[in-house]
């Protein structure tokens, strides 16, 4: 067992773990499920077996999402708290990370269409966040200006998905790549990045639309792609409020979701992880972000943020007082163990 329950609660990340259903197919054909959760205790068992022994491993995380957990149910106990802080003036970042057709994109997508003007029970994070953001900015009656930046990191490389004639102009590329900056005071800015300026939530779902009708014009180069890049969608809001003295503030927060790319096993040793790097499986980003999580989690005087884009371009949102919340995406099938179990000790690592 690797229970580390009993370390302190105070750290700004929150690892969450979600375990997916098995899909249609998988179920007709009786996959053999290895997972099993227990939401109570914020466990999972992962149980593999090796010739006629059984090895069974015990994962502990902050909260454990099982097969039949519902979109409501994530949202509700781990992502509507931050979304709160967000609104109260701090920088925080929603990741989703696990093999490619984990769930991921449906955590933080889901099922995008309301039907009739409805809100989809299938919505994911993304939907959901933004719809608590204006519905507690309308309640408060506080004046507020708001912001929005779509990103997409590929092969180390930032393409900013809000750029339209970059993005018609291209046929083997499908953006012009964009450049990050220092700012010449620790702080770094994308270059030319394009930001809309939003006033409610229906805005922000059309440019969502916008984008991904866009992105899936261009399919049989993205099915590759996706798996690899990571994607930023920010919201940077600008709150007004006054003191006891009446004196006006502007306090800023900035909610990130980031739906990572595709986990490879990392973990492997030696000679198969140098095929992996060759074939340019490794994930630059994706590996950064990891040892950032963990040098702030352990409190290391060096935190690797120039090691890789992602990681630069969310520095203003790790560490200090910032807030991050990782889900950890998995498969219960037999047949994604070895990725499952990578999955599960890398985000056990990052509490
Ligand atoms: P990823 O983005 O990690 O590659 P997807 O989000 O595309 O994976 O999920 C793969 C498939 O599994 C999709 O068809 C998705 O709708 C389905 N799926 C994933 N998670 C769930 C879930 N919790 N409940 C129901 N279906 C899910
Ligand atoms: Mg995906």
């Amino acid at each position: 067992s690797c229970n580390r329950n009993d370390k302190e609660k105070d750290l700004n990340v929150q690892v969450v773990l979600r375990c997916r259903p098995l899909s249609e197919e998988e179920a007709i054909c009786r996959m053999p499920t290895v997972i099993s959760c227990n939401e109570l205790r914020g466990e999972v068992l992962a149980i593999q077996k090796i010739g006629n022994k059984q090895i069974d491993r015990t994962f502990v995380f902050d909260k454990v999402f099982g097969p039949t957990a519902k979109q409501m149910d994530l949202f509700s106990q781990s992502i509507s708290p931050m979304v709160k802080e967000v609104l109260q003036g701090f920088n925080c970042t929603i990741f989703a990370y696990g093999q490619t057709g984990s769930g991921k994109t449906y955590t933080m997508e889901g099922e995008k269409k309301t039907k009739n003007g409805e809100f989809s029970s299938d919505a994911g994070v993304i939907s959901r966040s933004v719809r608590q953001i204006f519905e507690e900015l309308e309640a408060e009656f506080t004046e507020y200006s708001m912001k929005v930046s779509l990103l997409e990191i590929y092969n180390e490389e930032i393409i900013d998905l809000l750029a339209p004639d970059e993005w018609e102009s291209s046929d083997d590329k499908l953006t012009k790549p964009i450049a990050l900056m220092e700012d010449g005071k620790g702080g770094v800015f994308v270059k030319g990045m394009e930001e809309e300026i939003v006033r409610s939530a229906d805005e922000i779902y059309k440019i969502l639309d916008k984008t991904s009708a866009r992105r899936q014009t261009v399919e049989t180069l993205l099915n590759k792609r996706s798996s690899r890049s990571h994607s930023i969608f920010s919201i940077t809001i600008h709150l007004k409020n006054f003191t006891q003295q009446g004196e006006e503030v502007i306090k800023t927060g900035k909610l990130n979701l980031v739906d990572l790319a595709g986990s490879v096993n990392v973990l492997r040793s030696g000679s198969i992880e140098g095929r992996a790097r060759e074939a340019g499986e490794i994930n630059r980003s994706l590996l950064t972000l990891g040892r950032v999580i963990n040098a702030l989690v352990e409190e290391s005087s060096h935190i690797p943020y120039r090691d890789s884009k992602l990681t630069r371009l969310l520095r203003d949102s790790l560490g200090g007082k910032t807030k991050a919340c990782i889900i950890a995406n998995i498969s219960p099938s037999i047949q994604c163990l070895e990725e499952t179990l990578s999955t599960l000790e890398y985000a056990h690592r990052a509490r």
